[in-house]
């Protein structure tokens, strides 16, 4: 099955950009993914194509129109197309592995980029746009949003990743973060590489990285450790 991303932008010559490299470039080349880029514009107003207007109440900037998005949208996908509709939003529910990993199981996905101070509140619930943030910091555009949540969803398509293991073992899939890496050489400016690594023992070194990968989430994201903690205490429960 192919995963299809249609993108609405104002700049579709940004697209493919970085996602034409590397292990999604080529993935994209095998048609294990495709990219539908469609031009909001196409569908603006008058003679100059107009897109966007003052927003109601006063205020800095532009909005995006309504009218103009919905008829993006209605052209793009029809009533009954199954993926989700999302919308690159600093509003929106913060994106995690989780979601990724549910949407890169599914068909693909409408993704919305917006510009300007945002979009017109109407056409969000109008449409059923899902809002999706990549976190807390205000970009100028979706598009750079859109490629994040692209390539995170396309490197878990099937056989886009060398090895069938790859990713289970990554940050955030057992809601910790990764444990650390070392290759070659052996002596790096007089540091080794740790002892265990080197011992060949499976379960020493499965336990080490377990208890090097708990050591780091709580250093540094004691946010994860009490969201598993969470977890885990609500389970017990059930
Ligand atoms: N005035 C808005 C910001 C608009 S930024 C506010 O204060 O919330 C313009 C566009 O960039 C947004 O419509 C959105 O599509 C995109 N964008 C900006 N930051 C983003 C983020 N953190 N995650 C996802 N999309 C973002």
């Amino acid at each position: 099955m192919t995963f299809r991303a249609t993108i609405l932008t104002l700049y579709p010559e940004m697209f493919p950009g970085p996602l034409g490299a590397s292990l999604s470039g080529k993935a994209l080349e095998a048609g294990t993914w495709e990219h539908d880029v469609r031009n909001i514009r196409e569908h603006g107003q008058g003679a100059h194509r107009a897109v966007d207007d003052t927003p109601a109440g006063g205020g800095p900037g532009m909005v995006l129109r309504a009218d103009v998005l919905a008829a993006a949208i209605d052209a793009a996908a029809p009533a009954d197309d199954p993926r989700p509709r999302l919308m690159m939003s600093p509003r929106g529910r913060p994106l995690t592995q989780a979601r990724v990993r549910a949407l890169s199981a599914g068909e693909g996905a409408l993704i919305v980029c917006g510009r300007f101070e945002g979009v017109d509140e109407r056409v969000i619930a109008a449409r059923g746009l899902e809002e999706v943030s990549i976190g807390d910091y205000v970009l100028s555009g979706g598009e750079l949003a859109a490629m994040v949540l692209l390539d995170a969803c396309v490197r878990l398509l099937p056989g886009v990743m060398g090895h069938e293991h790859s990713g289970t073992e990554e940050s955030f899939e057992a809601g910790l973060l990764e444990y650390p890496h070392y290759t070659r050489p052996q002596l790096f400016e007089g540091e080794p590489i740790p002892e265990v690594l080197m011992s060949g023992h499976h379960g020493k070194i499965a336990e080490w990285r377990r208890a090097q990968a708990e050591r780091i989430t709580r250093e540094r994201r004691p946010d994860l450790v009490d969201d598993a903690t969470k977890t885990a205490s609500k389970q017990n429960e059930e």
